[in-house]
This record gives C-alpha cells, structure tokens and sequence, in this order.
C-alpha cells in the first residue's frame, strides 16, 4: 500500500516550541511522546535483541518484570559463531514479525561492543573480539528486522566494553584503536544496513559522555558515515540535556519528568542552544516515527512454531564443536547414555538484565535426547550439581558416579549460573563453579567416554580438558537449545559454528589484563589495536581454543588460492577465489576465512586481520569456489595524520584457512597507494627517511648524497664495515650530518633546499 507523502518540514513548523523540545525525551520507560493535534502517534522501542521483551506491566530496564511470550533466539555470542550472514537476517526477520505482531516500532538491538576482555558480564550480548566479523553481522540482524517495516537501535555506542562502573567510566582510548576496532564495529554496520536508530552509550570517551560526544554522535555517526536516523540515550545515560542534544543525541530515554526539556527550553532561552538544533534534532525524530507508521501492519500474526524451528535450526548452527577425540561425536541412538548434570533439566539459554525475555516455550536438553533415543529408558539422567551453589553436595556426587558406571556414553550438561555473568557487572575469573568442576574431573577418572555440553555466555578455563572425549559450546542457545544440542549429539546436524572469540589459556594472557577494568572511574585501553587473535597471534602465542577455531563431524580440504591481479591499485578490489572440498562422510559446512597481512611495516600493525568469510555447504566429496572481494579497506589502517583511511604501497599476504592459527593457502599481491601523505622536512628530518624515499625532493636527496660521498661515511672499506656505516648514517639527522661531512655541503645549501622541498 502506498503512503500519503508527508510534508515533514511543514508538520514541525506546526509545533510548539515546547512540543518540539518534549518529542526529544521519552514518555515513560518505552515509549516516545505524541502529538494529539497533529497526528503524531506515541510509538514504542523495547529490548532486544535476541528476543522481544516487551513488558506487561511495570517497567525496568534489568529484566525484572515479566513480558510477554516471545522467541528467545541465540544470544549474539553464539549467534555470532554460526558465520552466517543469512541465517542471522533470518533471525531478524522472525524478530521484525514478533515485533509487528505487538506493536513494538523499534527492537532496542543488536549490541555491537568489542570483547575487549573476557570478564565483560555483557559479552554475552556482543558478537565478536573482530570489528569486521561483528559489524558484518550486525549488518545482517538490523537487514533482517528492518525488512519487516521495525526499526533497530545499533547499541552501545560507543567503547562500552565493561559493565564495571559503566554508567561513570571514562574510556581513555587513543584514535587508531579507535577507529579501527571500537568504532569499526559500529561503522560497517551503519553504512550498510542502516540502523534506524543508534543507542549511544553510557560510559564517556575521551573525557565527553557518549550521550554528548559531538565528535561520536555528529561528527563521526551523521557527518562521517552517513547515518539518517535518531539517536537514543541508553536509559539513563543522558549527563546535561541540552549539551546531548546540541551534540546530536535526538531522544532521551526513559523519560526524565519534564527535567530534560525543560534544559533544552531553558538552553534555547539563554542562547546557548538554537531552535535550529531543535528543529534538525525533531525531523530526525519524526522521519523514523512516520517511518514505523507507514511500515504498521495491523493485525500481523506469526507461526511461533514456526519460529520455535528457527530457533533450533540456529541455535544448532551456532554451537561450536571444541573437541572430539576419536569421534566420540555424534554417538548411536542404541547408546546407553547418563546425562549428568542440572542443566540438562533446566538450562542456561539467554542472559541476566535488559535482553532477558519470556520464551514462547523452552526445550529440555534431557527430554529432546531421549526424543532421539531408540529407548528413550536408555537415556538416564543424574543431577550432579546444584545450581543455586558451588559446594559440591558428596549425595549428588556419587549418585552421578553410580549413573556414570552403569553407562556407554556420558553427557555431562555444565556451565556459569546466572549469578555468574550478567548485564550490570564484569567477572573475576573464568572458572566454572568449583561443584561442577570438580563432578568433570570425577566423573571422567572413572569413565572415559565423556562428552561437556556447555552453557555459558563467555570464555571459561577447561581445567579438565584433557580427561574428557568431546567439547560442545553451546554458548547462551536461546529457547530451542535442548533441541539442537541434542541434534548434534545424535548426529541429525552436523556442528558447524566456530568461534568468535580466542579462549586463551589463561585469563592473564588476556591483552587487556593489566588494564581492566581501570582505576575508578578511567580505563585506559592501553593493548590499542592488541585486541583478541590480533594480540595472541601477533606474539605467536598458544591459546586454547583460536579465534575462528571449530570442529566437524566431516573434514574439509583447501587448495587453490588465487588472485585475480597482482597488483592493484588501492582504489581496485581484488578478487579471491580458493576451492574447499568435503573430504568426509557427512554432509556438512565449512567457515573459510580470509585474513590480510601488511609486509609494508610502515605503522605498527597486526600480524593480520580478518577481512573476508563465508559459509559454504558442501555434500561429501564435493567441492565448491569461493570467491571474496576484498577493496581498500581489506588493506588500510586508519592514519590520523591524514584523518582517513590510508594503505602504504607496499606488498601483503592474503591468507586463508579454517582459523587464525591454521592458515593453510597464502598468496602476495602489491597495492599501489593513490594518496600522497604530505611531508614537511626539517633539518632533524634523518637521512635514512629522505634517501629510502623515493618521491622526497630532489634536490634534498642530491645534496645528501654530495655530503656522505665527502664524509666519513662514504665508505670504502671492508663490505662488513661499509654495512655498519650505511646503519649508522640511517637516523642521522640533517644538522648532525653537518658536522661530520667538512665542507662538502653548506648548512645554508641545506637550509634553501628545505625550504623548496617544504613550498
Ligand atoms: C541497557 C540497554 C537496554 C536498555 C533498556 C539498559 O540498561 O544497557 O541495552 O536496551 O537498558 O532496557
């Protein structure tokens, strides 16, 4: 259906000042304010992302009061390892219905925040330690809800990457870092899919809130990327509404009481803030409520069933196969199982505070095992832990060991409690609790066919690792969980998630261990660019389990990498295809991932950076071309001289495998810079600097040549010694060159030929 065309421009000029100054704070908890007279409709934004929350009555934004029934979807940390950039718009779409049907205009979501350090309480919510990993999918979940006429609210914006003191915490981060993993993270997701809505963050960068960064919000968000639509506050992050507003934070949410517009009314009334600003704050506004009104579908139904299979078939799809000594995995239906542990009767499947949902219906692990089981009596089921403490209960304990004797094959269901991780506050440590860790080790001294299903919503230790078979990371499933772990230990699906996020072997080889959280109220993100594989992998370290590492029921080969140039300049792309090949029995699907080397070592970089991926299907014995695009930004850094991205000419590796650290094909290729970083010289500009490059002027590179040839620098002597002076005369600078070149050259012959090269 058609809409009228609306005359935004002329609706606002209709609106009192006070109308206009109220449309930019909320209403109450979830709803922006109307205009009666005028038409415009109240509409509602509620939590997300994995689900809809959307409250029955009472409001809070920490998961307190009940919602209604909703698809509760894989959280982002194991969405994140499904790789599936259509999978995940699927997701989105379910959600944008679920929405539809209740009336909800924008879903608050998906979070995009880094995983900084392990211990953030929120990683659960976010999607990856990798800014092109996390904004591609990202991208594919606000595609996905907003094809359904429901906006999104890309959030946090921005470096919101703990919950310790989040409200107050200034995040000291220096510009490279920043652009190039915290805001690039946000960044590819805004240019490509548009988020109606950005939820900027609590905690302040750089010494400004996010609610009233002008340099994140306008500068950056609207000016820079192109971002169309509003901002909102996180509920309760605005500091100063007017110096919000003025720095381009459209909506404060939840409403404060009148407080806010009152400051942007008092601010307009001293001249410190113009009804301009206001206007241009408004039509922002209005475009995305008229935007929600004319998508509206009334009276929307959705298949919850329907929505209950994506639900499993994602959830599945996400799981990431750690382990699985002599293929364990999948096991027979005829199996004598014992199930051993309390999630499997109630697992762990969404996380504490503002995403945590109702679900429309929730699958027992124990139960969809048995549905598989040739006997469903073959599937015993033991407790073995409780969940409400770590103290092992020595009844449950050995009830678990009896059961664990008397089977073939032993599931043990384990992971973090509810207390342990959550929206609010950070971890201390990685372990599991001590009960649970201590059932893995006993159970596996007297049984060594042992499976760990986990549930968890971030890195754990595995101090029992090595005495078990089989590893399968569940992460935080979502409702259908039960259903799809079962899938993968009968073998109905073949596990095809991998991760994305390195596990390191211990929690103090964590890049940002020193620093995290911060003293008081500052945390410096001293690693910079170090962050997750960039770190571990640049140091060549071990880890646990590497980023982009999983396992499958089948094995897959790779050959053939090619590029289809050699060189190129960098306003070029380059195309690269390699063949992957299902060399096993089963069905099955393969992450190829493609990472970027600089061999330039112009700027301290990465050992590489993930830059392109893609998930392939394959039956056994076929094989298929992948072919991935990779342009100017697969190469560059950001350079904060030139204030953009810059790429130095120069050679680099393309790189391809199944994980970060198993990169099996390689190739080079030359990119050609078509930008010139402006130079200016000076007599401390070193000698090394103008003779290695070749665009330095002319007549300066001449004249140094004319005084090293009459220094004692010229050499002559033993090719070892010549070697010597040559790495020497490399961080000379001008004016000590001088002294050492007698009367060869002038200081004033120096001087004059600076002031050319510098115009
Ligand atoms: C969270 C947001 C959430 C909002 C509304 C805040 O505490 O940080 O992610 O969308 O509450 O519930």
């Amino acid at each position: 259906m058609t809409q009228p065309a609306r005359n935004l421009e002329a609706l606002m000029a209709e609106m009192t000042l006070e109308e206009k100054a109220g449309l930019c704070s909320g209403l109450d908890f979830w709803h922006l304010k109307g205009v009666e007279r005028l038409g415009i409709p109240s509409i509602m934004l509620t939590d997300g992302p994995h689900g809809l929350r959307k409250q029955r009555e009472g409001s809070d934004h920490l998961g307190l009061f009940d919602s209604v029934p909703a698809t509760c979807f894989p959280s982002a940390a194991g969405l994140a390892c499904s790789w599936d950039r259509e999978l995940i718009e699927q997701v989105g779409v379910a959600l944008g219905e679920e929405c539809q049907a209740e009336d909800v205009a924008i879903l608050l979501g998906p979070g995009t925040n880094i995983k900084r350090s392990p211990l953030c309480g929120r990683n659960f919510e976010y999607f990856s330690e990798d800014p092109y990993l996390s904004s591609e999918l990202a991208a594919s979940h606000i595609q996905g809800v907003q094809s359904q006429g429901v906006g999104t609210s890309l959030k946090h914006f921005a470096a919101n990457n703990q919950e310790h003191r989040r409200m107050t915490t200034d995040v000291i981060v220096d510009e490279r870092t920043l652009r190039e993993i915290y805001l690039a993270s946000f960044e590819g997701a805004v240019k490509k899919a548009q988020p109606w809505t950005v939820m900027s963050s609590y905690n302040q960068v750089n010494g400004a809130f996010a609610s009233e960064n002008k340099r994140l919000l306008t500068d950056i968000l609207k000016d820079e990327w192109g971002h169309e639509g509003f901002v909102v506050s996180d509920w309760g992050a605005v500091n100063e509404r007017d110096r919000a507003l003025a720095a381009g934070l459209e909506l404060e949410m939840p409403a404060s009481n009148g407080r806010g517009e009152q400051k942007v009314l008092d601010a307009i009334s001293s001249g410190q803030l113009t009804e301009a600003e206001l206007d241009q704050a408004v039509l922002r506004l209005l475009r995305v409520i008229f935007q929600a009104v004319d998508a509206k579908q009334e009276g929307f139904t959705y298949d919850a069933d329907q929505h209950h299979l994506l639900a499993r078939k994602v959830a599945a799809e996400s799981m990431v196969l750690l382990k699985n000594d002599g293929d364990l995995l999948p096991i027979e239906a005829a199996a004598k199982v014992a199930v051993i542990g309390a999630f499997a009767k109630q697992p762990r499947y969404q996380g504490g505070g503002s995403s945590h949902i109702n679900p429309s219906r929730l699958d027992e692990p124990l139960q969809e095992m048995r549905k598989l089981a040739d006997q469903p009596s073959s599937v015993v089921y033991a407790q073995g832990y409780d969940l409400a403490t770590d103290e092992t209960s020595e009844e449950l304990l050995s009830e678990a060991i009896t059961a664990a004797k008397a089977a073939e094959v032993i599931v043990i269901y384990a992971g973090l409690p509810d207390r342990y991780e959550s929206e609010g506050y950070d971890r201390t440590h990685l372990d599991l609790p001590a009960n649970q860790n201590r059932l893995i080790h006993e159970i596996a001294a007297v049984h060594n066919q042992v499976i760990v299903i986990l549930m968890n919503g971030s890195v754990i230790n595995f101090p029992w690792l090595d005495q078990v078979s089989a590893v399968l990371e569940c992460y935080l499933g979502g409702q259908a969980v039960g259903g799809a772990a079962a899938d993968l230990v009968y073998g109905v699906r073949n596990p095809s998630g991998k991760l994305a996020e390195t596990f390191p072997l211990q929690l103090s080889d964590n890049p940002s261990y020193l620093n995290f959280p911060g003293e008081g109220d500052r945390v410096e993100y001293r690693e910079g660019l170090f962050v997750g594989y960039r770190y571990y992998d640049t140091k060549n370290m071990r880890t646990q389990f590497p980023f982009g590492y999983g396992l499958s029921y089948t094995t897959f080969a790779y050959s053939k990498l090619k590029l289809d140039k050699a060189h190129l300049r960098d306003d070029e792309t380059l195309t690269v295809t390699l063949k992957v090949k299902n060399t096993g029995s089963r069905p099955g699907k393969e992450i190829v991932q493609l990472y970027v080397r600089d061999n330039t070592k112009q700027v301290i970089r990465p050992d590489k950076e993930l830059k392109g991926f893609a998930k392939v299907a394959l039956e056994p014995g076929e094989e298929k071309t992948v072919t991935l695009t990779l342009d100017k930004r697969a190469f560059a850094y950001y350079n904060v001289q030139l204030k953009d991205w810059h790429v130095h000419t120069g050679t680099y590796t393309i790189l391809a495998g199944p994980s970060s650290q198993q990169l099996v094909l390689q190739a080079d290729c030359t990119v050609e810079s078509t930008v010139r970083i402006p130079a200016t010289y000076s007599l401390n500009t070193t000698v090394g600097d103008l003779l290695g490059n070749e665009d330095a002027p002319e007549r300066l590179r001449h004249l140094i040549k004319q005084g090293l040839e009459g220094s004692m620098f010229a050499g002559g002597a033993e090719q070892e010694q010549n070697e010597m002076l040559q790495a020497m005369v490399k961080f000379l600078p001008l004016r000590a060159l001088l002294s050492f070149t007698g009367d060869s050259i002038s200081e004033q012959a120096i001087i004059d030929a600076l002031d050319e090269a510098n115009g």
